[in-house]
């Protein structure tokens, strides 16, 4: 029987990729997110359309799936990026991020939670940052939520640990993703600085010189909700070319 895997976040970049691997490696797959992939037939999950902010549309929907089947896995990782310091973060501006980032995925555990309990298993992913354990210039909000989803990594997998639910949060540094290229794009636009070179700049500041790709993250993902990482859990899985090691 395939394994389930629920996703938030699951039509592009890391989320998408993540999506690919695990239909692939035989997962039965949920991608809640805004809108559908347009990776078409490549991508064969099923999609429902959620904005995580709503809590309880998240609830009816994951109730709807653990109706018919167990929920294996929960990678909750959909989140926006929002660069400003806290003076430019207006208090909109702080409950758009933390509404995204980390209420959608307390209403994502929440509700994957009856399913996993019941079947005294599980692995719940939070897809968090390498700002969830370094500060990076004018971004408040965003390291104030990755740091957010650090700390509910630790508590769920505490509190959980005795149904042999584990729940780890994965740490990426700067992956080609679309909201990589936004931010860099916004940053432009703010700066009038050179898209091409902004990019070779962010690349030399990487220790391997180079940015990460969203399947790379997805193979630690794939890895971190098997049964090969049955001994971990509660920590901070960075993956970021060497980033946080300077
Ligand atoms: P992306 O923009 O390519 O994908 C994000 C996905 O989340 C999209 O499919 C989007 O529709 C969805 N989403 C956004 N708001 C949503 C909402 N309210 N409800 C449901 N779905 C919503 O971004 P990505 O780079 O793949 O980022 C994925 C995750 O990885 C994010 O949490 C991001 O913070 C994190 N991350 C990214 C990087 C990076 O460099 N790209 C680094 C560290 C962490």
């Amino acid at each position: 029987m395939k394994k389930v895997c629920v996703i938030t976040g699951g039509s592009s970049g890391i989320g998408l990729s993540i999506v690919k691997l695990f239909i692939e490696n035989n997962y039965q797959v949920f991608n809640l997110d805004l809108s559908p992939s347009t990776a078409g037939a490549d991508c064969k999950s099923e999609y429902r359309q959620c904005d995580v902010t709503n809590t309880q549309l998240v609830s009816e929907i994951i109730a709807d799936i653990a109706k018919q089947h167990t929920i294996d896995v929960l990678v909750s990782n959909a989140g926006i990026h929002f660069s400003a310091n806290i003076e430019n973060t207006s208090e909109a501006d702080l409950d758009k991020v933390f509404n995204i980032n980390v209420k959608g995925a307390y209403a994502a555990i929440k509700a994957v939670l009856p399913s996993m309990k019941a079947n005294k298993n599980g692995a719940i992913l939070l897809m968090a940052s390498d700002q969830a354990l370094i500060a990076k210039q004018n971004s408040f909000a965003y390291n104030l939520s990755k740091s957010a989803l650090a700390s509910i990594a630790k508590t769920t997998a505490l509190d959980y640990a005795s149904y042999n639910i584990r729940a780890n949060a994965v740490c990426p540094g700067t992956i080609e993703t679309p909201l990589y290229h936004q931010a860099i794009d916004n940053y432009c636009q703010k700066s009038g600085a050179d898209k091409s070179a902004i990019h070779l700049e962010e690349e030399k500041l990487q220790p391997l010189q180079r940015l990460g790709q969203p399947e790379e993250v997805a193979e630690l993902v794939l890895f971190l909700a098997s049964d090969k990482a049955k001994f971990i859990t509660g920590s901070l899985q960075v993956i970021d070319g060497g980033y946080t090691a300077q």
